[in-house]
């Protein structure tokens, strides 16, 4: 048995370099000499994975500066809002949520922070929108945290943290790990790809690799404290490359991060098409340890649209790398991304959007209606599709991608597959875990302890979105 439940807090400082050490301390580093003690924080997180780990790396940093969790925001004196801006909506919110600590901070002296990419973005002009916010940090400049945070301790008002030009990563000495099943760990940040659409390069940063090092020593600690599962994070994560004389490729740290005694299960996300190579298949084709599931987004299924998305390769660039994955020894399930109704998409267009997913045969789809972001180039561009077209077009596109995700996993009924479990509804005695290929299956069992276990089950029925599977062994 091999469990992380205890697992709240992973130390760097309590380790050897190695790895090979004495397992992470569960407790925070004591206080620095003149922080305020016990302060208190909590951290709302809107977004990806990345800013969620982003969110426990900054937990982290609070905890080695002595602050305590709390447990709601009323509870806390430092709240921070960790921020998504990938579409409008997401940035509208954060304001929103933002409105509604205008009067703790006015009245009770709470410090309100706004990090990541709506900070990024905005910047200063948060101060002018939300006059009670106190900080202000974009993701490139968590590195700058410790000593943003001990400017506001000293009653600093109006910290930022802005810069972009940076070729950091923020590493932490401790991190506070929220899930207890699964440990993500970025491996590279930013993006110097220009997608016209996207503002991840604007609010991220220039694309930076971590050494492969400094990943295989974190790995390693993950593993003594009782990971089985890592996912790899990075906007594109395939584009990695070790910055230390070593070298490594991402095929290369893929199959290092599997060697890691105690790992079982390597997951990656999100990979761009035009840094896949056969050399990742071949990784996945020799290595259990590596997921048998890619997440490759492809936005559109037509060229010209491709183009004018700035996405770098073509319709058919993008499905002879799916018959590459098809073709592989294990069977690979592959999911995507796609945003419909991004200007000047005709029907004819979006038709190809749905031609190539029946080419393709994504096992799930992640689908969005174009929204225009500040400071990009699709911010202006002409030809721009109603709203009420843009729902139109995605809801088609669900639907026909929800047909084709049920014939898939109906062919599965009768297989048996390895499930780490990772959730329980006790009212219902009912258990969910996931399969190598990321497919969720759920299953009644006797047993009274299966988080964190690994078991067999067999699918007996299937859903568009899950299985449902009987606990074998
Ligand atoms: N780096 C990944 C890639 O190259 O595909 C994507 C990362 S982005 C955070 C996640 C997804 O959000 C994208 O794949 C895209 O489908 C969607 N997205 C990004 N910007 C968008 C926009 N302006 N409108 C609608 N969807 C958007
Ligand atoms: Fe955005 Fe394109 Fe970079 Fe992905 S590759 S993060 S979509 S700019």
């Amino acid at each position: 048995m091999n469990r992380a439940f205890d697992i709240g807090i992973e130390s760097l400082a309590a380790t050897t370099s190695s790895g090979a050490g004495p397992a992470p301390s569960c407790a925070p580093e004591p206080a620095r000499r003149g922080a305020p003690a016990a302060k208190s924080f909590y951290i709302e997180t809107f977004g990806c994975q990345m800013n969620d780990h982003d969110s426990e790396k900054v937990a982290g940093v609070l905890l080695g500066r002595g602050y305590r969790p709390a447990e709601t925001p009323a509870d806390a004196d430092l709240l921070l809002y960790n921020t998504c801006s990938i579409r409008e909506k997401a940035a509208q919110k954060v304001f929103s949520r933002l409105g509604d600590f205008k009067a703790a901070a006015r009245d009770r002296g709470k410090v309100v922070g706004v990090l990541g990419c709506v900070a990024q973005q905005e910047g200063e002009e948060i101060f002018e929108r939300a006059p009670w916010v106190s900080l202000v940090c974009g993701s490139a400049s968590y590195r700058r945290l410790p000593e943003l945070v001990a400017q506001i301790e000293s009653g600093g008002r109006r910290v930022t943290g802005l810069d972009l030009d940076t070729d950091e990563t923020f590493e932490t000495e401790l991190t506070r790990r929220d899930n207890p099943i699964r440990a993500y760990l970025t491996i590279i940040e930013g993006c110097d790809y220009s997608c016209a659409y996207c503002v991840v390069p604007r609010t991220r940063g220039p694309e930076r690799s971590r050494s492969s090092a400094s990943i295989l020593g974190e790995v390693r600690r993950l593993a003594g404290a009782g990971y089985t599962e890592i996912q790899l994070l990075g906007q594109t994560v395939n584009s990695y490359r070790d910055p230390s004389a070593r070298g490594l490729n991402f095929a290369g740290l893929l199959v290092a991060v599997a060697a890691v005694p105690g790992i079982r299960r390597v997951r990656f996300t999100t990979s761009h098409p035009s840094d896949f190579t056969r050399e990742i298949i071949e990784a996945i084709d020799a290595t259990p340890a590596l997921c048998d599931h890619i997440h490759l987004p492809v936005q559109s299924g037509s060229t010209r649209i491709l183009r004018s998305m700035r996405r770098t390769y073509t319709r058919q660039a993008y499905l002879d790398k799916i018959s590459w994955i098809r073709a592989a020894r294990r069977p690979i399930s592959i999911t995507s991304d796609v945003i419909v109704g991004f200007p000047g998409e005709t029907e004819a267009d979006f038709e190809e959007t749905l031609t190539l997913l029946d080419a393709a045969q994504f096992d799930g789809v992640f689908s969005f209606k174009f929204s225009p972001r500040p400071n990009t180039p699709a911010q202006h561009m002409d030809s721009t599709i109603s709203e009420v077209e843009q729902g139109r077009r995605l809801a088609v596109l669900q639907e026909h991608q929800r047909q084709i995700q049920l014939a898939r996993n109906q062919k599965l009924v009768g297989s048996e597959h390895e499930v780490l479990v990772d959730s329980h509804h006790a009212a219902r005695n009912q258990w969910a875990g996931r399969t190598s290929g990321n497919r969720i299956v759920n299953f009644t069992s006797p047993h009274l302890s299966l988080l964190g276990e690994y078991i067999q089950a067999r699918v007996v029925r299937a859903g568009p979105n899950s299985l449902v599977g009987e606990h074998v062994s």
